[in-house]
């Protein structure tokens, strides 16, 4: 069994075994006709619950053999053109080279004993990713598991600044009287962050959007005031730049100001438009982000990243002490002392992935302008998939997108009932998903069932938007055709 340790006397084993594995992936990958097979979960249940785990294969070659049954035949790729449902991006080869050389050197980057340079990388590039934002020369952060364990981390440390009293007012012990206020389109893991953080159940404020999907700033001021007037505290108001739905980045400068004016925490949820930050062209849909305290940036959503990759930034780098925690084993006080880098002191987890590799050779490979250029692609791609859905009579469009997301829903000639519409949309998702020719995601709108393309392909063209629009149509329309009596 020692022959499976990584070591010095099975580095020719290990090069063998990983390149056997790359080759299987790079066919999948080269040979995949669809984004997806269509297996449904009935039918792929009895094959993953056949395999004997107390019977090893013993070998890698074996091992990968039955990982084709399992797995890799009927994967969702998101390297396929046509794959257009959430935000998984396709990835860059730098990036998934990074990967490789993480896990196998296996860096944990709480402490510099257990991956020195390491350290200095990540800390490189969240002093890069600060500077992209404009926080100032107090800024900090630290590389998370994804965007809902940033929006925890930021809401802990507003949390523990109102606990505190910000900018001269008063703290309070009381958690009851604290408020969040998120638009209507933010991220559910705001209200998840509430809850963890022993938040009352009405904590969370929603405010309402605008058309366009951004949160209405003169209702936000407008519920500040109520709050202030109720006695309660605004802890933190949460700006998405980017909301998950549709794209839309809500008004940072007025939110900037009125966060500053009631004392408010300003966080700004960039976890899908982060990729802005890299923008030759859209770096400006951003202005106001250099005025938050803290913001979440997601690299495995439009930077290109393998999950997981992602970071939380925050303006004074004095604050990521409420997560700050001494154990004598890992990282007394002395370390402190000692000016000896331990990134534990910053972070939620304590073993943690040195994720921060695969954007270090993504930026020492590409540039960031590489990155930025891939993002404006899909920007591009995605104003001409709504010129084709505005002009399109059988489709209905909710938004001009800001990023790279679009949100519409097959609209019958002759009218039927609302829920039959909403009926026939979903269907169309589902036999969509059944054929394997595509992946498009859905929402509700209004309560109406919508259908979403979140577009982080550059590969993606417009024909191929055509192209699955009209086999969204036909699915559609069997339906209705099998379903209704027309009038
Ligand atoms: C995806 C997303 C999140 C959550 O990020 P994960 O990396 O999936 O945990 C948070 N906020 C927004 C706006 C998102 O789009």
């Amino acid at each position: 069994m020692r022959s499976h340790l990584l070591n010095a006397a099975t580095a020719e084993s290990y090069r063998r075994s990983v390149t056997e594995g790359v080759d299987r992936v790079a066919r999948k990958l080269a040979t995949a006709r669809g984004p997806f097979t269509g297996v449904t979960p009935a039918e792929l249940a009895p094959v993953v619950d056949a395999v004997d785990l107390d019977k090893p294969l013993g070998d890698a070659s074996a091992a990968l053999d039955e990982l084709e049954d399992v797995y890799l035949r009927d994967a969702v790729y998101f390297h396929h053109p046509r794959y257009l449902a959430h935000l998984n991006c396709p990835v860059v080869i730098p990036a998934v080279l990074g990967e490789a050389v993480l896990s196998a050197v296996n860096s944990s980057l709480d402490t510099w004993d257990q991956s020195a340079g390491g350290t200095l990388i990540e800390r490189r590039l969240v002093d890069w990713t600060a500077g992209r934002i404009g926080l100032g020369p107090l800024a900090d952060g630290v590389f998370t598991s994804g965007g809902t364990q940033s929006n925890l981390q930021a809401l802990l440390i507003a949390r523990e600044e109102a606990r505190l009293g910000r900018d001269g007012r008063p703290g309070t012990d009381d958690l009851a009287k604290l408020r969040i206020f998120s638009s209507e389109c933010s991220h559910f893991s705001v209200q998840k962050s509430a809850t963890l953080l022993g938040l009352s159940r009405d904590a969370v404020v929603s405010v309402p959007v605008d058309r366009d999907r951004r949160m209405q700033s003169v209702v936000l001021a407008a519920e500040l005031e109520a709050c202030r007037a109720e006695g309660l505290i605004p802890m933190a108001i949460v700006a998405t730049a980017g909301t998950t739905d549709f794209g839309s980045i809500d008004p940072l400068p007025e939110i900037a100001a009125l966060a500053a004016e009631y004392g408010a925490w300003m966080h700004v949820d960039a976890a899908y438009g982060c990729g802005l930050l890299a923008s030759p062209t859209r770096r400006h849909l951003l202005d106001g982000i250099e005025r938050a305290d803290s913001v979440t940036v997601d690299y495995h959503k439009s930077f290109f990243q393998p999950v997981s990759s992602s970071a939380v930034l925050v303006r004074d780098g004095a604050t990521l002490r409420h997560a700050t925690y001494h154990a004598d084993y890992l990282n007394p006080r002395r370390a402190l002392a000692e000016h000896i880098p331990n990134q534990v002191d910053k972070s939620l987890q304590t073993t943690r992935r040195f994720d921060a590799l695969k954007l270090w050779l993504t930026l020492r490979v590409m540039g960031a302008d590489g990155i930025g250029g891939l993002f404006d692609e899909v920007c591009d791609l995605a104003r001409a998939g709504f010129e084709l859905l505005a002009a399109d009579p059988r489709y209905d469009v909710v938004v001009e997108p800001q990023l790279s997301t679009l949100v519409y829903r097959y609209v019958p000639e002759d009218v039927t009932s609302p829920e039959d519409v909403d009926r026939a949309n979903l269907h169309a998702r589902k036999a969509l998903m059944a054929s394997g020719e595509a992946i498009v995601a859905g929402t509700k709108v209004d309560g109406r069932q919508y259908l979403k393309f979140t577009l982080l392909n550059p590969e993606t063209t417009v024909a191929d938007i055509a192209a699955v629009l009209d086999l969204i149509a036909g699915h559609a329309e069997q339906y209705l055709g099998e379903n209704l009596v027309h009038a």
